[in-house]
């Protein structure tokens, strides 16, 4: 069954054969796509390699995979595929592509990931070269709760048609469930790709894997249930935070990672949230819902988002709750305004706007979007703790009119997560967020709060690999007393010179606040010294307000210690990005 999409005589090696026998079969059950695979191989058998460029975007490595994949499906496909990191393209380089696939996320509020801003600085200027001998197309993944969604993709698809470049497919713009729907034009477009009629067969390269031969099984649509080995409170008693250590076991289920990826988490929602709730809708956790096959208590306990109001329910309640307020905010378009609004309300709040509004369980589910994983960052290599993956995780919590309200999976972790029970996760690669691949070469971490969880994995790493390039960490959270987490761990790197130099802000120990970047411009000397013998320089944790600041300071420090103007110190970041030594991992 599986063979009859594949020609008898197509050129496919016993291990191509299978893969892509499995891959068509897989695709049997969407007629139109399978029509569209169909018409990729026969077209793939007829034809020569053709180049395809395959170019990312991304801040936590979905545009990769996805461009991965895309990259594996051209290659069994007789394409002769390569991906780049978009900041890896030089505007002369792309201008000599010919056909070209872009995947790229978008992050922030509608800004560019970070390894595709330098592109976006260049393609956007007045100096971009002309595109038109390029054909492309453009695969956008962004997030449907914020407002720009899929922004960075948008940008792109419509400067490579104002340059001359011809579009391949149109552009699809997928939410966080991106995954059936990238692969479903990806199967549809890369055909489009292959216009060349000069006949003859080229078989795929021979390096040529099959998607799914190195990828885990596990998955945010399938991830795997692991055993919490420990649930562990690191920040102390007086500290106005809750931090926690958690270990979770990989047993048997083959999942690997490396320093620097993130692990996604199935969370639960809070079972007060889910009762009050219910309440609310005067229905019994027992009651069936037409349309779905589980009953309402586990749908809003397991399925759907309920903390973070949806754009649709705001919408809904913005209209028919009567409130003022929020109809004005919301009428106006003023989003700070509506944000200020939103802050702390989850969905029952915006309900309880008005005691006498009414929906059926069926009308609120329709108003709800699924619940999602979190990701956090990684917290241990796996060359440390042997089939294990750590997370450091801070649990929110906050009272709104007298109610205790939770961060969804933080504390999902932190209360509903016993030592002994298990947990859905799965690895979100990072490829790009990773330690020197010179292992000599400086490393500078700037990790304040939760900040710090992947450079205890950087050092982990590189003590296991003895690597002697020197090690620097800067990290502050509130008070020294209660907040300085792990401090017996750092103390062992430093004795063991795994960690050189370490610089602290506690921000509350004194009336003046001191932030990490704080020791940053003290120590500008140091720190420029090791930046110009090679150093990488990593940012971890708030992307509002703490990694702006730092950026500010480093250039800063380029600046007086460089002896650079403004546009100086720039550039000399610039060069940094384009090394990969000036990599952040925050949101
Ligand atoms: P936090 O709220 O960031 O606080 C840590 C320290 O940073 C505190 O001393 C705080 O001081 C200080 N701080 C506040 N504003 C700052 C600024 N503009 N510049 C420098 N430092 C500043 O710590 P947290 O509770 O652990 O939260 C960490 C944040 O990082 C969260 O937003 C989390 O979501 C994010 N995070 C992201 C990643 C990731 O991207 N992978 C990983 C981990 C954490 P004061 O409070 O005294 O002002």
């Amino acid at each position: 069954m599986k063979q009859s999409f594949i020609p008898e005589d197509a050129p496919f090696s016993g291990e191509q054969r299978v893969w892509l026998g499995g891959f068509l079969a897989g695709l049997q059950s969407r007629a139109a796509i399978t029509e569209n695979a169909g018409a990729l191989a026969s077209q793939a058998a007829a034809t020569p390699s053709l180049t395809l460029d395959i170019l990312y975007g991304t801040q936590t490595g979905n545009a990769e995979t996805v461009a991965m994949d895309a990259a594996e499906m051209a290659r069994v496909n007789g394409f002769a595929p390569t991906v780049h990191s978009m900041d890896d393209v030089s505007m002369e380089q792309l201008a000599a592509m010919e056909r070209v696939i872009v995947a790229v996320s978008t992050y922030g509020e509608g800004e560019m990931p970070d390894n595709a801003q330098l592109f976006w600085d260049e393609l956007s200027s007045t100096s971009a070269p002309r595109l038109e001998n390029m054909k492309f197309a453009v695969l956008a993944l962004g997030d449907t709760g914020y407002d720009e969604f899929c922004q960075a993709g948008k940008l792109i698809d419509m400067r490579f048609e104002q340059l001359g470049a011809k579009r391949l497919a149109s552009r699809i713009d997928c939410d966080v469930d991106y995954e059936d729907a990238a692969n479903g034009w990806l199967t549809e477009t890369l055909p489009l790709a292959n216009d060349d009629s000069a006949g003859g067969i080229t078989a795929p390269a021979p390096a040529a894997k099959a998607a799914g031969a190195e990828k885990s099984k596990w998955s945010r649509k399938n991830p795997y249930g692991s055993k919490v080995v420990e649930n562990r409170l690191l920040s102390g008693k007086k500290s106005a935070k809750e931090i926690r250590h958690f270990s979770f076991d990989l047993g048997d289920s083959g999942l690997s990672y490396e320093a620097g990826d993130a692990l996604g988490v199935m969370p639960v929602n809070d079972p007060a949230l889910v009762t009050a709730l219910l309440e609310r809708l005067g229905e019994h956790p027992e009651a069936a819902v037409a349309g779905h096959d589980k009953p309402l208590g586990e749908l809003l306990s397991k399925q759907f988002e309920i903390a973070r109001p949806s754009k649709e329910i705001i919408a809904a309640v913005a209209e028919q709750s009567g409130d003022d307020e929020l109809r004005h905010v919301y009428s106006n378009g003023d989003k700070e305004a509506l944000e200020a609004f939103l802050w702390g309300r989850d969905t029952l709040d915006l309900l309880n706007l008005n005691p006498k509004l009414s929906l059926s369980a069926t009308e609120l589910l329709g108003l709800l979007k699924p619940l999602q994983h979190r990701a956090y960052s990684i917290s241990s290599s796996p060359k440390a703790h042997d089939n294990e993956v750590h997370l450091t995780v801070a649990a929110v919590r906050w009272k709104r009119e007298g109610r205790e309200h939770k961060g969804v999976c933080s504390t999902f972790l932190s209360d509903m997560i016993a030592e002994g029970d298990t947990a859905g996760i799965f690895v979100s690669p990072n490829k790009s967020f990773r330690v020197p691949s010179d292992a000599d070469a400086p490393m500078i971490m700037v990790g304040p709060g939760t900040g710090i969880a992947p450079f205890r994995a950087f050092l982990e790493e590189r003590q296991a690999t003895g690597a002697k390039g020197k090690n620097w960490l800067f990290f502050g959270d509130q008070h020294r007393d209660c907040d300085f987490i792990y401090e017996d761990e750092i103390a062992i790197f430093s004795k063991a010179s795994v960690l050189n130099r370490l610089d602290l802000a506690f921000s509350r120990d004194q009336s003046e606040k001191i932030y990490v970047q704080s020791r940053m411009r003290e120590n500008g000397k140091e720190l420029f010294s090791w930046l110009e013998e090679g150093g990488h320089f990593y940012v971890c944790g708030d992307a509002t307000r703490m990694a702006k600041d730092v950026e500010q300071a480093l250039l800063d420090v380029i600046a007086a210690q460089g002896g650079l103007s403004e546009d100086g110190a720039l550039e000399y970041l610039t060069r940094l990005k384009r090394e990969k030594r000036y990599l952040r991992d925050v949101y």
